[in-house]
C-alpha cells in the first residue's frame, strides 16, 4: 500500500510543478495562481480520501490476521474432537456397554458389536432397523418404553428405562437403556436418538431373590402372633398386622402417630420393677433390652392388656434399628394375679393372711429403716374366744371373726396401713410414720370399733360382748434400730400385759 501511496503523491507533486512552471513560462501569472489554488483544494480532498483509504486497508489487514488465527484454532479443535471421538468409540466398544443410534426418519437402528454380543447375535443376522429391537422386546415391557422416549423427545431430557430383549436362543436378557435426542432439524423435530444398552440380568436376578425373601419375611412378620414394632432411635417405622388387631381404630402407623407420639404413651404405671412405664421416647426400649423380663400394661379403650416385651438392636442396611416384640400375656398375668391374691388372702375373713404378713412386715420394716420413720405393730386377740365357740358354736364363731375383720378393714386410716389375720382369733395391724401417741389412739380405735359391733358374748365378763386385747410395739428408726423379731416379740409381750390387765385394753412398748 505504502508504495502505491508514495507513487500517487509523487505524481501529484510533479503534475503541480509542471502546471505552475508552464503558467509562469507563458507569463500567465493569474492562471498559475488559479491552478495553485485549485491544486490546494484538490489536495485537501485527496488527502481526506487517502486517510480513509489507509484506514480501511489497515482494518482489513487486522481482520485477515484474526480470521487466520481463528481458522488455525478451529482446525486444532477439530483435530482434538476427532481424536476424542475416536477415543470415545474405542471406550464404548471396549466397555461392557452396548451402543445404539436410531435415525427416526429412516428407522435405521445402528448397534455396536457389544450390543450384538449381549444378545449372542451376529452382525449378519440383524437388519439395522428399529424392527431388530421391537421384535426382540418382551411384550409386557413394550407399554412403559414409549412414554419415556416420547418424554425424552418432547422435553429434551435423558431417558432411562429397563426392559427385556430376546437373545438368539429365545431367552430374555434384562437391559438398562439410556439415551437422548442428539439431532434435530430447524423446526426442532427430533432426527436422531442415541444411547447405551447394558446387560443388568445379574442385578435383576438378585433383585428377584431379594424381593422373594422380602415377601417371605413379610408373611412371617404379619403371621406372627405377637405385635412386632420396628423403630429407630426416634419413632416407630413399621409394625405388623397384629398391632392393628389390638388398636383397630388405626389403619396405619401414620394414623397412629397422629394420636400418639410413641407406643409408650399407652403404658400404664404398675408398681413392679419389671413393668416399663417410661414416657420418655425410647428409654423404654433400652430398659427392655437391659431387662429381658420386661412387661407392660396397656389400657386401651375398655381393654387391658399385659405384654411381655423383648427388644433387640439390629443393623439393617447400615442403620441401627430396634425390633420390639410384644407377646400378649394377659391371661397368664390375670391368672397369676388371682393366684397371688389367693395365696395372700385369708379365706374366712378376706383380709391378708399370715403368709402375706411375713412379706409385708419385712418390706415395711426395711422401708422404715431406710426412710428413718417410725413403725408400729399391733397384735390384736379376741378375748375369751374359746368360750364363745363353746357357748355359741364354731359357725357363729366364724361369723364373729368375719365381722371383726370387716370392722378392722373399715378402720384402716391410710392406703399404706395393713391389717392381717395372723391365725385363729389373732390379728395384726401394721403402719408407718404415725407418732407414738397417735399409734396408741389408732390401736384404741380398732378396739372401739369392734366393741361398737356389739356382738353378744355373755361369757366374756364383765363386757358381755365380743372384745379384744391389743399389744402395741412402737419403734422410731430415726433414733434407734431394732430387730424385726424384737418388734414382734414386744408386741406379743404388750398383748400378754393387756390380757393380764383385764382384757379389752391396749398395752404398748416404745422402742426408741
Ligand atoms: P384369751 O382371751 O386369753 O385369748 O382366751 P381365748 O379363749 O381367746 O384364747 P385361746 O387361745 O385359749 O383360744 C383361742 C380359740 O379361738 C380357740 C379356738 O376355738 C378359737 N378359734 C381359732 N380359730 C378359729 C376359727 O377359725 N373359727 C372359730 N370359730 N374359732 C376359732
Ligand atoms: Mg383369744
Ligand atoms: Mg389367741
Amino acid at each position: 500500500m505504502n508504495r502505491k501511496f508514495y507513487f500517487i503523491a509523487l505524481m501529484h507533486v510533479a503534475l503541480f510543478l509542471l502546471c505552475v512552471l508552464n503558467a509562469f513560462y507563458h507569463a500567465h501569472y493569474a492562471i498559475g495562481l488559479l491552478i495553485a489554488i485549485l491544486w490546494i483544494v484538490l489536495s485537501a480532498f485527496f488527502y481526506r480520501w487517502l486517510k480513509h483509504y489507509h484506514k480501511t486497508i489497515t482494518l482489513n489487514q487486522i481482520l485477515d490476521k484474526k480470521v487466520k488465527a481463528q481458522t488455525q484454532k478451529l482446525d486444532h479443535l477439530n483435530g482434538e474432537l476427532q481424536r476424542y471421538n475416536k477415543k470415545l468409540s474405542n471406550v464404548i466398544d471396549g466397555s461392557n456397554v452396548g451402543y445404539w443410534d436410531w435415525e427416526l426418519g429412516t428407522d435405521k437402528y445402528y448397534v455396536n458389536e457389544r450390543w450384538l454380543e449381549m444378545l449372542k447375535l451376529q452382525r449378519s443376522s440383524v437388519t439395522n432397523t428399529i424392527k431388530d429391537l421391537l421384535n426382540r422386546l418382551h411384550p409386557i415391557d413394550k407399554s412403559h418404553i414409549m412414554p419415556k422416549i416420547t418424554q425424552a423427545i418432547d422435553e429434551d431430557v435423558h431417558f432411562n428405562v429397563e426392559y427385556r430383549l430376546m437373545d438368539k436362543n429365545g431367552e430374555y436378557v434384562w437391559i438398562e437403556a439410556s439415551g437422548a435426542v442428539i439431532g434435530r432439524d430447524k423446526e426442532g423435530n427430533a432426527l436422531r436418538l442415541s444411547g447405551t444398552h447394558q446387560d443388568i440380568s445379574k442385578r435383576k436376578s438378585l433383585e428377584r431373590i431379594r424381593n422373594k425373601n422380602r415377601e417371605y419375611l413379610n408373611i412371617l412378620f404379619d403371621n406372627n402372633p405377637n405385635i412386632i414394632v420396628v423403630s429407630n432411635a426416634h419413632e416407630i417405622l413399621s409394625t405388623n398386622h397384629q398391632f392393628f388387631r389390638y388398636f383397630p381404630e388405626f389403619s396405619s402407623i401414620k394414623e397412629f402417630k397422629k394420636h400418639y407420639r410413641c407406643i409408650c404413651d399407652l403404658f400404664e404405671f404398675v408398681k413392679d420393677s419389671h413393668f416399663l412405664h417410661s414416657s420418655k421416647a425410647n428409654n423404654w426400649i433400652s430398659e427392655a433390652i437391659a431387662n429381658p423380663d420386661s412387661k407392660v400394661l396397656i389400657r386401651y379403650k375398655e381393654n387391658q392388656y399385659y405384654f411381655k416385651v423383648i427388644a433387640s438392636l439390629v443393623k439393617f442396611d447400615g442403620e441401627l434399628l430396634y425390633i420390639v416384640t410384644f407377646t400378649d400375656i394377659t391371661q397368664q398375668q390375670l391368672l397369676q394375679k388371682k393366684l397371688e391374691e389367693i395365696s395372700t388372702i385369708d379365706e374366712l375373713t378376706a383380709i391378708y393372711n399370715r403368709r402375706h404378713f411375713n412379706t409385708i412386715f419385712k418390706e415395711e420394716y426395711a422401708k422404715a429403716k431406710e426412710m428413718q420413720t417410725s413403725l408400729s405393730f399391733v397384735m390384736m386377740d379376741l378375748d375369751n374366744f374359746k368360750l364363745y365357740n363353746d357357748n355359741y358354736g364354731h359357725d357363729k364363731g366364724d361369723i364373729v371373726l368375719q365381722s371383726v375383720a370387716k370392722a378392722f378393714k373399715a378402720s384402716l386410716k391410710r392406703s399404706g396401713d395393713y391389717v392381717f389375720r395372723l391365725g385363729g382369733e389373732e390379728f395384726g395391724l401394721l403402719f408407718r410414720n404415725i407418732d407414738y401417741a397417735h399409734s396408741i389412739e389408732y390401736a384404741n380405735s380398732m378396739r372401739h370399733n369392734v366393741a361398737q359391733l356389739n356382738l353378744e358374748h355373755l361369757l366374756n365378763k364383765p363386757y358381755d360382748t365380743v372384745t379384744l386385747s391389743l399389744g402395741l410395739c412402737y419403734v422410731d428408726f430415726a433414733s434407734d434400730e431394732v430387730e424385726l423379731k424384737d418388734i414382734y416379740h414386744y408386741a406379743d409381750q404388750a398383748l400378754y400385759e393387756s390380757k393380764s390387765n383385764g382384757r379389752n385394753v391396749v398395752s404398748s412398748w416404745r422402742l426408741d
